[in-house]
């Protein structure tokens, strides 16, 4: 009995379809192919359990066979194997519905399409120009069966003699597909798709070293492991067991830090391992990341959407049943089980790393500034995971000690409480060029957070929004005194002459210093603290540091850093410079000063009287003359000023020292420095 047919497709014909539009993706039809063969297998074993089939099972494995002379590659099982029936059934038709639309909608996506028609078996067609299924099924009395078609619509089925139970499935590969005739290939593919499946698969032989080279053995190699480690019970490993996995799945990296190991049955299956990298470098992120399964058989590594987005830096596999297997990434992402399962997933991430923080702080702490990374951007993309991570969240001091956010707050509100009743909180980013602010902070009784991480910046933002009545400040950003105001800042209580002269006196002396303006201000601190202080605003770094991180905005970092020169008019250094140039600079600069101001007011006047705003011709040519005035003063005041100043030493030694503690004296200034310093000794 032998028949002939045309496959029930309603569309034309789907042969060019699968061979068009699934070129890009086409090695997936080995994944196919073994997956229907591991399902026949897994059917019959459960068959066999229930006491309905009760031959023997024998050897249930599924090989991958090359032959490169004939030009074929068969995957064969032992499975349940399909009668002519059935293959009439599964095979010949294919239900299809609005097939013409979905076709167009998905025509660049071969894994949509092949999903959707549950059209596996077919995409053998994508590297064979014939394929042949050989199958005997394991019912009683059933007769082998041999279907053949060569890509088109027409297909023959007739008896064969197949004794074995199972089905061969053997694709005569297109000369465009020779390559899958490599085993070399066929086993990276294999690799890739099917080293976690749960029944054995054997392509090719073990090799051994022989003469100088390898060779193959007589025994078969096997190349998945059936048992991977999340299909078993977390109480069942050791640490050992996961470091062992890890290093199988990302061969060549650093032991892990945590994992954590999923499993959930309800509302919906899934399991598998998170493990939390020691990243060296961002090329590693990229490189390894959380691979997908369903059913032990491989999926996708592209798991935006799928997973948290933050989690993107976390490797380890997740297997769930509830992630289809065939659709398009987009289709991924809108899946309400797959946003389940991301919602999921970082809930059990916060309470892993809860119960870790609580069980072995020790070594939590020790792990923190490994996982700190994983845990700002959490908690900086991931509004639930933020909330839950604040109980787990440290901070850690410049003396390297580590506190929650609630006992750091307990610490420091006591001391670091401002007039307006914020705490504010301190940080250096660098302790080495930072570090006379830190000391001079923590000798006044302050604490000093560090935050050198490379999100730092954002999770201090973050962490300001959080944490109610809070203010973060970087230790070089004002006078300690003025770090925390504890009452209305004390402005230095000088005469506009004075002001005017000191300005000129230290503006004259500052250095060139690359890519910095300065700002010089005058207040009264302590006359214990520096005689000159270099600061940098909070608000005017943050932005600038935050519009150097957006693309496009990098012209902001070529800008100058401005800072201010703080002059400590309390200080006896800058007293003695002061009483010096009262005596002997003032006189000379005083009638300028004068003359400046009446020119200032007279310009104004006449501004002033003009009609309806309007200048007359006569009263520009004024203001032309008199501003011609300011200026030449300005010029002789600051003549007189760095005439004076460059002969007082002690001038350019308090800005110098002070710059010196920011890193900001350099070369020239320097070497300048160091012989002043010598010559004053
Ligand atoms: P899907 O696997 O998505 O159902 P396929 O086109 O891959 O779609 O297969 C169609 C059907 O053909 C399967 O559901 C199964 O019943 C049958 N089948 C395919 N391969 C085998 C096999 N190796 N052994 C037994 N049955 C098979």
């Amino acid at each position: 009995m032998s028949q002939k047919g045309t496959i029930g497709v309603t569309t034309e014909n789907i042969f060019p379809v699968i061979k068009k539009f699934l070129y890009s993706d086409h090695e997936i039809f080995l994944r196919e192919l073994v997956s229907n063969a591991i399902d026949a297998t897994q059917k019959l074993k459960t068959l066999s359990s229930f006491g309905e089939f009760k031959g023997e099972l024998g050897e249930m494995n599924v090989k991958v066979t090359v032959d490169k002379e004939a030009g074929t590659l068969t995957v064969s099982d032992h499975g349940i194997g399909m009668t002519a029936d059935d293959i009439d059934k599964y095979i010949n038709q294919i239900a299809f519905s609005g097939a013409e639309e979905f076709l167009n909608k998905y025509k660049d996506n071969a894994n949509a399409i092949i999903g959707h028609f549950g059209l596996g078996f077919y995409s053998a067609f994508m590297v064979a120009d014939k394929v042949e299924i050989r199958s005997l099924s394991y019912k009683d009395g059933a007769a082998a069966v041999k279907w053949e078609c060569d890509g088109s619509p027409e297909y023959t089925m007739e008896p064969t003699d197949k004794a074995e139970r199972g089905t061969d499935i053997i694709l005569h590969i297109s000369e465009e597909n020779k390559k899958f005739l490599e085993q070399g290939e066929i086993d990276l593919l294999l690799k890739k798709y099917c080293r976690f499946l749960p029944v054995p698969v054997v392509s090719g032989k073990e090799q051994e070293w022989k003469d100088g080279k390898y060779v193959d053995t007589d025994k078969d190699k096997v190349i998945n492991n059936t048992e991977p480690l999340w299909t078993k019970k977390p109480s069942e490993l050791t640490d050992d067991d996961y470091r062992t996995f890890y290093h199988e799945l990302y061969p060549g990296q650093d032991d892990p830090l945590f994992w954590i190991h999923l499993n959930v049955d309800y509302p919906f299956t899934l399991t598998g391992i998170l493990f939390f990298p020691k990243i060296k470098n961002n090329f590693e992120v990229t490189k390894n990341r959380i691979q997908l399964y369903c059913n032990q058989v491989y999926v996708t590594d592209s798991v935006e959407g799928v997973v948290p987005e933050f989690m993107m830096l976390l490797q380890g596999v997740i297997d769930s049943p509830d992630i289809p297997l065939n659709v398009s990434r987009s289709y991924l992402q809108s899946d309400s089980a797959v946003k389940k399962i991301s919602g999921y997933i970082t809930k059990k991430v916060a309470s892993r790393l809860e119960e870790i923080f609580k069980n072995d702080r020790a070594d939590y702490e020790k792990k923190w500034d490994d996982i700190k990374i994983f845990i700002e951007y959490g908690m900086l993309t991931d509004q639930k995971f933020c909330d839950a991570a604040m109980k787990f969240t440290l901070l850690k001091d410049t003396d390297g000690k580590f506190y929650t956010l609630t006992d750091y707050r307990t610490l420091i509100e006591g001391t670091q409480t401002d007039k307006d009743g914020n705490v504010v909180y301190i940080y250096a980013t660098d302790p080495v060029s930072q570090f006379a602010y830190i000391n001079a902070a923590t000798e006044k009784g302050y604490n000093v957070l560090l935050m050198d991480g490379q999100l730092d910046s954002h999770f201090i933002g973050l962490l300001e929004t959080k944490i109610e009545k809070s203010r973060f400040v970087r230790v070089d950003s004002d006078s300690v005194d003025n770090l925390i105001p504890k009452e209305e800042k004390k402005a230095a209580d000088l005469t506009a002459d004075t002001r005017d002269m000191l300005t000129n006196i230290f503006r004259t002396q500052l250095p060139k210093v690359e890519k910095a303006e300065f700002l010089v201000e005058f207040e009264s601190l302590s006359p214990q603290a520096n005689p000159v202080l270099i600061t940098q605003n909070e608000y005017m770094r943050r932005m600038k540091e935050m519009a150097a991180m957006q693309p496009g905005m990098s012209f902001y970092g070529e800008l100058p850093d401005s800072y201010n020169l703080i002059v400590n008019v309390e200080h006896p250094v800058i007293k003695k410079i002061m009483t010096g140039a009262e005596a002997d600079l003032m006189p000379t600069l005083k009638p300028l000063f004068d003359a400046t101001r009446a020119d200032n007011e007279s310009s104004e006047q006449v501004r002033k009287s003009a009609k309806d705003g309007k200048l007359s011709d006569e009263d520009s040519a004024k203001i032309k003359e008199l501003d011609e005035k300011i200026a030449h003063n300005r010029n002789e005041e600051k003549k007189a000023a760095t005439e004076y100043a460059s002969a007082q030493p002690l001038v350019r030694q308090t800005i110098d020292l002070a710059l010196l503690a920011n890193g900001l004296l350099k070369g020239e200034a320097l070497n300048e420095f160091i012989k002043r310093s010598v010559s004053m000794l």
